[in-house]
């Protein structure tokens, strides 16, 4: 069977390849603009003009004739710069992208050789048409472990990463000020690493009015930074006098917040919740935000009436709460009150 494979190296091309390589990449987007503004000046003159390779490749030493430096360019990368003024419009007409743009120096200057390129791994070098053999830049894996490149080479790998955290950090950071700054008690799903992926949440106001809905929240930032996400709410809460409790994620997605009947055909598309049983249709995200504040309100009256807590803990779900309201207090200022009779 045969395999295509892409591999990248990094050339470390000398000065005078560097400058070939500008100039050819030039040439490339020259020819590409050339091509693109001929296309439309045929249109323009007859508008059942359809692009054609080959008619404008044909016009390829034509205009070498005219413009004497473009010889000096590579004629291969040229041709392929036509292939990719050919492939931007049929992704255009196949309705999958804008109309060809004209392309301007310094973003993402390239040129292709399809052919008569040869990669000597063992010598760490490419050989390509026009420039002979360039050394190339290997990553971590080839370094010699320890060894100065290795190490720099690590330094620049760690930077990045710990820029990547920074970002999520300062995203974090952002979201959960801005929830705590906004709501007296927020109740989240005691979510387990395997599914944290679901990552449904509700938050509310002490009064419960305002169920809102995670909109604006980074998910796939967040999905990842769940239990910092957890933790920074918790002593935000507890610096403000707030406090955060978290509830079992069962049934949640499934229950209908509307008349409580729980089902997995309430669930026809991830988006949605529809009630098999009283019809109700809402946001699935929204839905399940409602169930859990409800949850976390059912918890709250436990802990508030002691007197009441033995009710609560008599269903098997709602003996889950008491115990995880044990977590949730603990961030509260008299964690004693309330939880004996609840953890009984
Ligand atoms: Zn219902």
């Amino acid at each position: 069977m045969k395999r295509l494979q892409a591999y990248k190296f990094e050339l470390m091309p000398n000065g005078a390849q560097v400058r070939a390589m500008r100039q050819y990449a030039g040439a490339c987007r020259f020819v590409y603009n050339k091509a693109l503004a001929w296309q439309n000046e045929q249109y323009q003159a007859d508008n059942t003009f359809k692009f054609s390779y080959t008619k404008i490749a044909n016009l390829l030493p034509q205009w070498k004739e005219e413009l004497d430096w473009l010889k000096d360019a590579p004629s291969q990368p040229l041709q392929q710069s036509l292939k990719n003024l050919e492939a931007s419009f049929r992704h255009f007409f196949a309705k999958r992208t804008d109309f060809p743009r004209f392309k301007k120096k310094g973003q993402s200057d390239s040129f292709r050789f399809p052919q008569d390129f040869q990669v000597e791994q063992h010598n760490n070098r490419v050989f390509l048409p026009k420039f002979g053999w360039i050394r190339y830049q290997c990553a971590l894996s080839h370094k010699v472990k320890f060894s100065n490149n290795w190490k720099k080479q690590k330094a620049r790998i760690t930077q990045l990463h710990s820029t990547i955290a920074n970002i999520r950090k300062d995203t974090l950071h952002k979201t959960t000020t801005t929830i705590s700054q906004n709501h007296a008690m927020i109740v989240i799903e005691d979510l387990q690493i395997s599914n944290m992926s679901k990552s449904a949440k509700g938050t509310a106001t002490e009064k419960g009015r305002n169920v809102r809905q995670k909109s604006g929240l980074n998910r796939s930032i967040l999905d990842q930074g769940w239990f910092e996400f957890r933790q920074q709410l918790e002593y935000k809460q507890q610096w403000l006098g707030g406090e955060v409790l978290a509830v079992p994620a069962h049934y949640t997605s499934q229950r209908c917040s509307c008349c409580g009947t729980v089902s997995k055909d309430n669930r026809q598309s991830q988006a949605k919740l529809t009630c098999v049983s009283c019809g109700y249709e809402t946001n699935a995200d929204l839905n399940a935000a409602k169930n859990i504040l409800a949850a976390g309100h059912a918890v709250s009256a436990c802990l508030t009436d002691v007197a009441d807590s033995s009710a609560y803990i008599s269903g098997d779900a709602l003996y889950g709460y008491g115990e995880r309201v044990q977590q949730g207090r603990s961030v509260k200022q008299e964690p004693t009150e309330g939880i004996a009779p609840v953890m009984a």
